[in-house]
């Protein structure tokens, strides 16, 4: 489809929401089965489901429209999809790969609240009522879901921290001159092993 007015602007940014959505709705069972936090994986079932109805929400919108939701491909959430499935392949299972997942969504759910945002303010520019009133439900839920990941993270993030801390915890003991690199106590245990010991013929300061 070519666009040239805001009219197939505003059916060509639903469509390419439309293909966000389909997307999610296939990653997002992958992306539940990889994480530990039971938190995490309810906040994601629940969106999944609201998904499913976002989905239901824009199909009202191509019938109200009277144009077809197929056509396009978002190449944003494709993107953001492929990052998240790496990550899920490179790291453990464990609360450090449930912190990469929820950044995962997060950028899902940015991205989809830039382009809901987008098209709800074009509807009302265009007197749609009833599509930008459906927009704006979806607008909120994405936002909702937003910021229940950040609660999620708070957990999370702390669980991930303690975890790759657990083996330098006792830095009391080891006086001001011979410390290495750990001040900010973030190093986790597979680069904190590596570093320790090749630290440990470190001789002089003056
Ligand atoms: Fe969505
Ligand atoms: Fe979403």
């Amino acid at each position: 489809m070519s666009v040239g007015t805001a009219e197939e602007l505003f059916v060509d940014e639903l469509k390419d929401i439309y293909s966000a959505e389909k997307q999610a709705v296939k990653a997002y069972p992958r992306l539940t089965k990889a994480v530990q936090s039971e938190d995490l994986k309810q906040a994601m079932q629940e969106h999944l489901e609201q998904t499913k109805g976002q989905i239901e929400r824009l199909d009202r919108i191509f019938e109200i429209l009277e144009k077809r939701s197929s056509g396009k491909t978002c190449e944003g959430m494709k993107g953001l999809i492929e990052e998240a499935q790496t990550q899920l392949e490179e790291i453990e299972k464990g609360p450090v790969l449930d912190c990469a997942i929820i950044g995962a969504l997060q950028r899902v759910e940015h991205y989809e609240i830039a382009a809901y945002g987008t098209v709800a303010t074009l509807a009302e520019a265009m007197g749609q009522d009833e599509v930008k009133e459906l927009l704006g439900e979806t607008l909120e839920e994405e936002k909702e879901t937003d910021e229940r990941l950040t609660q999620v993270a708070q957990s999370v993030n702390s669980e991930a921290l303690s975890e790759g801390g657990e083996e330098e915890e006792g830095e009391n003991e080891s006086s001001s001159n011979g410390r290495g690199s750990n001040s900010r106590g973030s190093s986790r245990s597979k680069t904190s092993s590596r570093s320790s010991s090749s630290r440990s013929g470190k001789k002089s300061s003056r």
